[in-house]
């Protein structure tokens, strides 16, 4: 658990508490989404941290997206891993909110 110290240890998304499970190993994260997951139904978003805390927000806004999705039934955020068509816009707009985040010290690292 690597740099976790920075990183939420919950997440609220509208109102649901995620609880973040942070690995440094790569490969406890499993092929389909290996830098990160999120279960909507344990309402958990397991995190690599292993490249550091800037990409950890990265990923973290990413699985953010999709609960975002779920949550709000928005089927272009839905999480269904490598199926969604719409992963490399979600990659996009993960990148840029912690870019956005991360530039103007909106969250710890
Ligand atoms: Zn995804």
């Amino acid at each position: 658990m690597k740099k976790a110290n920075t990183l939420p240890e919950a997440l609220n998304v509208m109102g649901i508490t995620y609880r973040m499970v942070y690995h440094d190993n790569i490969a406890e994260l499993g092929a389909d989404e290996p830098f990160g997951w999120i279960s909507t139904k344990k309402r958990e978003m397991h995190i690599w941290t292993g490249n550091g805390v800037n990409f950890a927000w990265t990923t973290i806004l990413h699985e953010t997206l999709h609960a975002i999705g779920d949550l709000g039934r928005l089927a272009i955020l839905e999480c269904d891993g490598d199926k969604n068509r719409n992963h490399a816009e979600i990659d996009a707009l993960a990148t840029i909110l912690a870019d956005v985040l991360l530039r103007n010290d909106l969250v710890k690292r």
